[in-house]
């Protein structure tokens, strides 16, 4: 069997909101830090480090909770004076000024013209007047110009502030909701009148942690509500991410769903439509919106088409499944239905009946891939259906007789029929109560009496 190396995941612990002195985290020059501690070790075993830089030559900030605890300092808050600002109004400075593409740091990558004028389409539909740009430097200025709609920079480049009044620009770290200077403007900026609406459009670093993003749209939409009187009421929301990261998102923020636009950068090589680097299914680069996706437009000219049955625009390489009930395609290429794994999946994948997945034929090895799979059954990850090992305690109870092999490779594991797999069996929920918590399902098995009042 192949030796399976896993790494130990980090998990990482954000300030709380209106957290107290004695609840606060220690600040490094980007603001308060985070809280990194191993999944097998408690929150107090961990460190605390810089909340921007992802790479420690960067920010060498690094402190033991421990230590912190001993010596609790007082909280150092540093604001800082805004700088003399040129105001020059016009330039848009994001042409001229060298990109900060570092990315461990700003990773600073430009929208090409047709990015931008995709969001100016979409506010103008949907009647958006007040933009906040967390992260989207080139957008603020693209939109400013429109006397329609106002916006508000919020950015970890100090640059911007030579060219834009703190009326409209603030120092910011979006991985833990610093401002650098004072907050006050933009607290203005936020406070509506009732026919006022608000989008929130965010294109963090790739490398950013979405826990921490998603941690930080909460409280910016929280401020807005609380300097309204407004009850908890939702912001709209464009979380600008690549769609391999779409099972982090829903984890972090389950009511964002992926737009089908693909977002180009003027300056970086491969997530762009023109050279020799770009990619040949498009830019990876999409939308991750609280919008309803009928709302949104995408032109046909840049290759897009409405889908009749899905009631959305999609890219014309995405062809409908009607087994699915969606245009599943997410990177670029016309994906198709697998039969035994009753989902769509990419192209070039081939079904492995050990796994009983489709998967890439390259660097396939069964037990490898198998233990980085979430089960079917009981959700878990670490191991397949065939492997799993509440599902057995539970065919042990109900004295089932064992399936032959074959049935277990092609058929569901549920019911032994073919054509389905036992994500969508019908007679899933007499063994396993499911709910949903933060996007993620929550399964369990259902004790025999229940069972029973379930078969009456
Ligand atoms: N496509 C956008 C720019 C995205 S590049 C546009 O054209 O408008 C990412 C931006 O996020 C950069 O401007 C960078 O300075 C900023 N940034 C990077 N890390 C940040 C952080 N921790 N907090 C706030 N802004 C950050
Ligand atoms: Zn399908
Ligand atoms: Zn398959
Ligand atoms: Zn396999
Ligand atoms: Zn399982």
């Amino acid at each position: 069997m192949n030796k399976e190396i896993v790494r130990e995941k980090l998990l990482l612990q954000v300030e709380e909101d209106g957290a107290d002195a004695a609840d606060q985290h220690p600040c490094c020059p980007h603001g308060p830090t985070v809280l990194f501690y191993r999944q097998s070790e408690t929150p107090s075993d961990g460190f605390y480090a810089c909340s921007a830089h992802r790479n420690p030559k960067l920010c060498d900030f690094r402190m033991d909770k421990i230590q912190w605890e001993g010596n609790r300092l007082k909280r150092l808050h540093n604001v800082r004076d805004y700088p003399e600002s040129t105001m020059d109004s016009d330039p848009d400075p994001t042409n001229h000024l060298k990109a900060l593409s570092q990315d461990e740091v700003h990773a600073q990558y430009f929208f090409d013209q047709k990015a931008l004028e995709f969001f100016a389409d979409q506010c103008r539909l949907l009647k958006i007047n007040q933009v906040v740009c967390m992260g989207a430097p080139r957008l603020h200025f693209h939109l400013r110009r429109n006397h329609k709609i106002q916006s508000f920079l919020l950015d970890f480049d100090e640059r911007f502030g030579a060219y834009l009044s703190p009326q409209e620009f603030c120092l910011y770290n979006m991985c833990n909701n610093h401002f650098f200077y004072n907050r006050e403007p933009f607290e203005l900026f936020l406070k509506c009148n009732n026919n006022d609406r608000v989008l929130i459009v965010t294109d963090p670093p790739f490398g950013c942690r979405t826990e921490l993003i998603a941690h930080t749209l909460r409280s910016l939409v929280r401020l807005h509500n609380r300097i309204n009187c407004l009850p908890a009421t939702p912001l709209s929301i464009f979380w600008v991410y690549p769609y391999y990261m779409t099972n982090y998102i829903k984890q972090d923020m389950p009511e964002l769903q992926m737009c089908d636009y693909k977002l180009n950068y003027t300056n970086h090589s491969r997530y762009t439509n023109v050279g020799i680097a770009r990619r040949s299914y498009g830019s990876p680069v999409r939308v991750f919106t609280n919008v309803p996706l009928e709302l949104l437009q995408l032109q046909p000219a840049e290759g897009y088409k409405y889908c009749d049955k899905c009631q959305r625009y999609t890219g014309i390489e995405n062809v409908h499944c009607d087994r699915c009930g969606n245009c599943c395609s997410q990177n670029g290429q016309t994906y198709r239905h697998c039969q035994f794994c009753d989902m769509c999946v990419k192209p070039n994948y081939v079904h492995c009946t050990n796994c009983r997945r489709c998967s890439q034929r390259e660097g396939h090895v069964c037990a490898l891939y198998q233990s980085m799979q979430r089960c079917w059954l009981c959700g878990q990850r670490g191991h397949i259906e065939t492997n799993c090992g509440l599902w057995l305690q539970l065919k042990r109870r109900d004295r089932q007789k064992k399936k032959d092999r074959k049935d277990q490779q092609y058929g569901c594991i549920i019911c032994g029929h073919r054509g389905h797999s036992e994500r969508k069996c019908t007679l899933r929920c007499r063994y396993f109560k499911e709910s949903q918590f933060m996007g993620q399902a929550l399964i369990v098995a259902r004790n025999k009496s229940n069972q029973k009042i379930r078969k009456l």
